[in-house]
């Protein structure tokens, strides 16, 4: 069994335009399930994925929204504490592109974090099956020089429907979100009191213990 000190839970908040996949993604990433019927999702929900990273149990927590609601209705609750925002578009759809500007400001804005220049972000260009490709408006190139021009987010490109790239993509998110963790000064279990927490309750520290 993993030690707690070993268990790293990451909070990932993915936005991005109605429409553009967002809970596609993430129900192809956790249940490996695409379904093709439309339904808006309502508020904001989560689903959780379990990896393994190095010697680290890592569980990412996903958190999905409606795109057409209002930050604000969102609340507190849903930024706090995020170490990851993936923002998502449709590279079929020049507006789900250009409004990435607005959603990458307006999570910055309500989820205030410390570093806001070093935050990370991940993009991904989903729906790269429609038409073969044919009906693609958005070019790898112009996405990258997006990514470019807020501090080199790192990009992916997806199918939620034919499942590609899915895994490598929230696999860069891990590992993004956890490098941030690494920086954060402000952890909830303060070191000390954390260690002291684990030595108590951390069964591999309590061998021989018949309980
Ligand atoms: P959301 O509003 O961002 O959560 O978008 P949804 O996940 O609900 O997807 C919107 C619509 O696009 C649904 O009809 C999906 O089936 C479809 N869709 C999502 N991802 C893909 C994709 O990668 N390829 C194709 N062809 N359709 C997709
Ligand atoms: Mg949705």
């Amino acid at each position: 069994m993993d030690s707690l000190k070993n268990r790293t839970l990451l909070k990932v908040i993915v936005l991005g335009d109605s429409g553009v996949g967002k809970t596609s993604l993430m129900n192809q990433y956790v249940y490996k399930k695409f379904n093709k019927q439309y339904k808006a999702t309502i508020g904001a929900d989560f689903v959780t994925k379990e990896l393994h990273i190095e010697d680290k149990s890592v569980t990412l927590q996903i958190w999905d929204t409606a795109g057409q609601e209002r930050f604000q209705s969102l609340g507190a609750a849903f930024y706090r504490g995020a170490d990851c925002c993936v923002l998502v578009y449709d590279v079929n759809n020049l507006r789900s592109f250009e409004t990435l500007n607005n959603w990458h400001t307006e999570f910055l804005k309500q989820a205030n974090p410390m570093e806001p220049e070093t935050f990370p972000f991940v993009l991904i260009g989903n729906k790269t099956d429609v038409d073969g490709g044919n009906s693609r408006v958005v070019s790898n190139k112009r996405a990258h020089e997006w990514c470019g021009s807020k501090g080199n987010i790192p990009y992916h490109e997806t199918s939620a429907k034919e499942d590609t790239n899915i895994d490598e993509a929230f696999l860069g998110v891990a590992h993004i979100a956890l490098s941030n963790e690494h920086k954060q000064t402000n952890d909830i279990y303060p070191r000390g009191v954390y260690d002291s927490v684990t030595d108590i309750i951390d069964p591999d520290q309590n061998r021989g213990c018949a309980c």
